[in-house]
Order: C-alpha cells, then structure tokens, then sequence
C-alpha cells in the first residue's frame, strides 16, 4: 500500500541553513568552486524542506515514540553495524555467540579484556542524544526504544522510565545463574587486581554483561515494556538504524502498522523507507537537535 503523505527523501547531510555562512560569498556559477557551492546551498534547503515536513508528521502527537540504533552514536566516536568503518569489519559476528561465552572460558577472559579496555567506555552522548532527552523532558515522548549498548542515552540524561535498552547495555552486569547485579565498578576491580574471568560471589555463576549475545533471548521486561510504548505511541521517530535487525524492528513497525506516521532520520537507505511518512537522509547529530527545536516550540 502507497503510504500517504507519501516519503520524502532529501540527499542532505546537513541542516538547514537559510542562507550561505557570512564569510562565504556564496555560489560563483560557472566555476567548479561555485558549482559545489550551489549544490550544498541547495542541499541545505532541501533539508530544511524535508525537516519542515517530519515537523508537521509529527505535529500534535504527543506520545511520540523514539527508535534509535548504532547511527546515533557514530558521533560520539562509536561505529555502527554495517557502515565502512563498521564493527563486523574488526569482530567476527561468529564470535559473539551465548553458546561460546557460556561453554569457553579462554573466550570469557578475551571479552572481559576487552570490555574493559574499550576505548568506547570514554565515549560522550553528542547533540543527537541530548536532543532526545529534550524531547521527553517536552512532554511529546512516550518514551525510547534503543538497540544500543552504549549506555550514551542515560548519559545524557534520559531516565530509566523513559528509556528500554532492548539489547542490553556494556556497563551492566548479572550471573546468568542467580540473576546477581553486582556492581560494574566493583567488578571491573575484580579484573584490574587479576581476576580474568571474575565469577558471581553469591553462586559462582559465569558472570557476563546484560549485551544481548548471538542466540539469546532479548530481556523479557525491555521487551515488554518497548512493546507497550509501541502500542500506546502514536508516532515513531526513527533515529540511526538501518531496521534490518529483529526483532527490533518490529517495535516501530508496529506503530506503523496502527496507521501511525513515521519519521525516519538516517544517514542513506533503511530496509523501511518505503513505509516511512518522511525521509531525512541526514546526520542525527545536525538534524534532531534542529526537528526537535521545531516540534518543542510548535
Ligand atoms: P546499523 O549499523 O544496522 O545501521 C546504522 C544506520 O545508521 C546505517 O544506516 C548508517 O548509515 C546510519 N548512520 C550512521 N551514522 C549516522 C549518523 N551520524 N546519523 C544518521 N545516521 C547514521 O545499526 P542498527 O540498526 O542499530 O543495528 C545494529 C545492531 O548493532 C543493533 O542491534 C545494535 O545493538 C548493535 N550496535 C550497537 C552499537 C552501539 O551501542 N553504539 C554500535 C554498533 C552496533
């Protein structure tokens, strides 16, 4: 069925700017400099065309619903999923199996190290992640829905009632076998003074983070509390994700599939587009700062 209004899609990678920057003297045609200016002026518009129409998409919701995936995060320094510089290009996805770190200890200790010595633990919410707190702190949202592990949402000061992080996060940590929350500083100690493979001090149990591994079950109360945001939203604003991961994305499919808009900011194709109200193929971090500006004073 031929979504209506229909998409719209802007090649823009930036936001919107009304006019060329001062010390610019604008677009000089019929020089190559000139011609590249025009087109990024051009650009520029567009977006703020576009941005003009996820405003309006999302005009008078008040229980918008936030999906965010990896693309929200390469700002802060974090690859995505899929991209050139994408985590599968440094990890094997083989790896990552719940069956190798329950059954391989030697696979235990490599994750440990490198869980603590990720150099994305430094890593800072950017403008995107605080735009989304603003829009809750608003009163338009319902909530976010995130497949990230990053933990760069409650850094940025979104609160765990407003937040499901559907796949777990790195800085939290359980016993697979007493369901044990130890505390993350506590056991990273553990690791610095020797202990490789630090195991539950109540059972003794494997200990892992709650990042939701290759052939595990997602947690049973984020995926219940993101299916119940889904079916009281009555908007989606996709942020960052390619929506090629499930069951993930069923969580705004599923608002879609209630006759709801969608509004979809990423950075080139989703796996959705064709069921999304307004395309801005754009950077989160340029042009949610920029939607949200608008919406919170519309
Ligand atoms: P994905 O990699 O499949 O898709 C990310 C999308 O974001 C791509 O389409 C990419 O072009 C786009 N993008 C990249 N930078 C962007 C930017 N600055 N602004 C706008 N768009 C941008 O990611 P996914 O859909 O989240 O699925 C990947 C899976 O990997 C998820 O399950 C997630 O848990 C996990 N993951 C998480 C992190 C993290 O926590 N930061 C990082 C990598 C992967």
């Amino acid at each position: 069925m031929e979504p209506w209004p229909p998409p719209h899609r802007c090649l823009g990678t930036a936001a919107p700017q009304p006019a060329p920057p001062a010390d610019d003297a604008g677009p000089t045609p019929g020089t190559p400099a000139g011609a590249r200016r025009l087109a990024i002026f051009l650009l520029r518009l567009k977006t703020g065309v576009v941005i003009d129409q996820a405003v309006e998409a999302l005009a008078g919701r008040k229980q918008i619903l936030v999906f965010t995936g990896a693309g929200i995060s390469t700002e802060s320094g974090i690859p995505d999923f899929r991209g050139p510089q994408g985590i599968w290009k440094q990890f094997d996805p083989d790896d990552y199996t719940y069956d190798r770190y329950i059954n391989d200890s030697d696979f235990r200790e490599k994750s440990w190290e490198k869980q603590f010595r990720s150099p994305y633990l430094s890593a800072s919410p950017n403008d995107a992640h605080h735009a989304v707190t603003r829009l809750w702190e608003s009163g338009r949202l319902i909530g976010c829905v995130t497949q990230n592990i990053d933990g760069l949402h409650t850094a940025a000061g979104l609160g765990p009632e407003a937040l499901v992080e559907l796949h777990g996060t790195a800085n939290q940590i359980h016993c697979i076998s007493c369901g044990d929350r130890p505390e993350f500083d506590a056991i990273e100690r553990r690791w610095e003074s020797g202990e490789v493979d630090p195991a539950c001090l109540r059972c003794e149990g494997i200990l892992k983070t709650t990042i939701v591994y290759f052939g595990e079950d997602l947690p049973l109360d984020a995926t219940t509390r993101a299916w119940h945001m889904a079916e009281q939203a009555d908007a989606v604003l996709v942020v960052g994700s390619s929506l090629g991961v499930y069951p993930a994305a069923f969580v705004p499919l599923d608002v879609v599939d209630r006759g709801n808009p969608m509004v979809i900011v990423n950075r080139g194709e989703t796996d959705h587009d064709f069921r999304a109200t307004v395309l801005v193929d754009g950077t989160a971090g340029e042009v949610l700062p920029e939607l949200v500006n608008r919406l919170v004073g519309s």
